[in-house]
């Protein structure tokens, strides 16, 4: 937990965070001292707080309360196009997207929100989109011991975008396929096909 400034009435910045913000500053060739950047170290340092506030809790715990009772529905439950965003490991740059999310349930289905939940503790962290898709496709496939799970993850990734080759509308699309969707041809059809990704 986050020690509490009173009289900002917001998280408490250490000194030396906000000195490691001006150091970047300055490393960037702006001059921190000057007035309109006075508060940037403070803004910044508590953005990424929040950027990252996923490292404070176990993204699984949101599928911990499920339903058993499903009214006789067996089929696959998909939530679509679930905006998102993240930041790259290998350069703290945002990666903003969308991810599909489907399961086919065994006995056991959750709230739907729950599945974006578990999507965003996984993206506030430092990621790659590789490991965030595989993450989000393993917790509710131990969560819920479901028969299958599918994660479909298109991204754009800022350190393309707006630094290297400055790639835009580039987008990474990454998949997880697990249980009936890895083994079952014509079940990772229909999954995509709900998805719209084919
Ligand atoms: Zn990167």
């Amino acid at each position: 937990m986050d020690a509490f400034d009173p009289d900002e009435r917001k998280i408490f910045v250490p000194e030396e965070i906000q000195e490691s913000i001006r150091t970047l500053i300055r490393w960037a060739g702006d001059d921190p001292d000057r007035e309109g950047l006075a508060d940037t170290p403070k803004r910044v340092a508590r953005a990424w707080r929040e950027y990252c506030q996923g490292y404070d809790a176990d993204p699984g715990e949101h599928l911990s309360r499920t339903f058993a009772e499903v009214g006789g529905y067996d089929e696959i439950v998909v939530l679509k196009n679930i905006p998102f965003q993240s930041h790259c490991e290998h350069h703290m740059a945002p990666i903003t997207g969308t991810a599909s999310i489907a399961y086919l349930p065994t006995d056991r289905v959750v709230g739907i929100s729950k599945l974006a939940r578990v999507l965003h503790g996984y993206a506030e962290r430092l990621q790659v989109q590789e490991r965030l898709t595989a993450q989000v496709a393993q917790a509710i496939w131990d969560n819920l011991r479901p028969q299958g799970v599918a994660v479909v993850i298109e991204a754009q990734h800022g350190c393309m975008t707006g630094r290297g080759v400055k790639t835009h509308g580039v987008g990474m699309v990454t998949s997880r396929m697990l249980g009936c969707f890895l083994d079952n041809p014509e079940s990772r059809k229909e999954v995509l096909a709900l998805m719209n990704k084919c």
